[in-house]
């Protein structure tokens, strides 16, 4: 006997009852690609196309830029929760499942770059004992599902060194205080690596900035991000 068929089915974006799959019909529609031609710059958040780093706010150990592929709406926001915290096993399927629904509706000069260039995809890590008691980095297995599809290899060079709180929860100087020195570098030497930092959620871009120091520390030659979700750059 099917035990699968006796579990209920709900909407993970509205909660409602559904025959098969993760989303009504509604959620899926209100689903929206993020306009990667109106992002924004991670270091002062002004717009910048394709989210690149502005040359004035280029420091040394600065990111070059990045793809984002969802706006962080309220069906995506509720997706990305639910995984955080239930089964890895739906969580690759949905995550998929997004990446290639992107890859339909979308392109991005970038990701030939990419792939011309020899970039690593480099998940951004959990600390241990968080992995351990989650069991899963969703981090982990959207760069696992990203390197397929780019036929470009997976790294590990990182580890995090210090737990933080779930920084949804704090605010913003909270949040690039704890992000601070949270990162080592597994290999005495990056040098001449190209690199693409993967995860779920861009918020003020604090991790991403901060590995980016750790590995142009290391020598590393380029550093990127590709984001599953951001929020869109406020207008005006
Ligand atoms: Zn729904
Ligand atoms: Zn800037």
């Amino acid at each position: 006997m099917d035990l699968s068929s006796l579990i209920p089915h709900f909407c993970l974006g509205c909660g409602r009852p559904i025959k098969k799959g993760f989303l009504c019909s509604n959620c899926w529609q209100r689903l929206s690609f993020y306009d990667n031609h109106q992002g924004k710059c991670l270091y002062c958040q002004k717009p910048s196309v394709d989210n690149l780093t502005h040359h004035f706010c280029h420091a040394k150990l600065a990111l070059e830029g990045g793809l984002v592929l969802y706006n962080y709406d309220p069906v995506v926001g509720r997706i990305i929760r639910y995984l955080k915290y239930n089964l890895l096993e739906k969580g690759e399927k949905i995550f998929r499942y997004l990446i290639e629904l992107w890859w339909q509706n979308n392109s991005s000069p970038l990701i030939k770059y990419w792939q011309e260039n020899d970039f690593c995809l480099q998940p951004v890590p959990l600390s241990s004992s968080r992995r351990l008691w989650r069991g899963f980095n969703q981090a982990e297995v959207l760069a696992q599902l990203l390197a397929q599809k780019l036929k470009l290899p997976l790294v590990n060079y990182f580890q995090r060194t210090k737990t933080t709180l779930p920084r949804l929860r704090l605010s913003l100087s909270e949040r690039k205080k704890a992000v601070q020195n949270s990162y080592q570098a597994t290999r005495p030497s990056l040098e001449g690596k190209n690199l693409l930092l993967i995860d779920d959620v861009l918020t003020t871009g604090s991790t991403f900035r901060e590995l980016a120091k750790v590995a142009k520390r290391r020598k590393a030659s380029q550093v990127w991000y590709l984001a599953l979700s951001s929020k869109p750059r406020r207008r005006g």
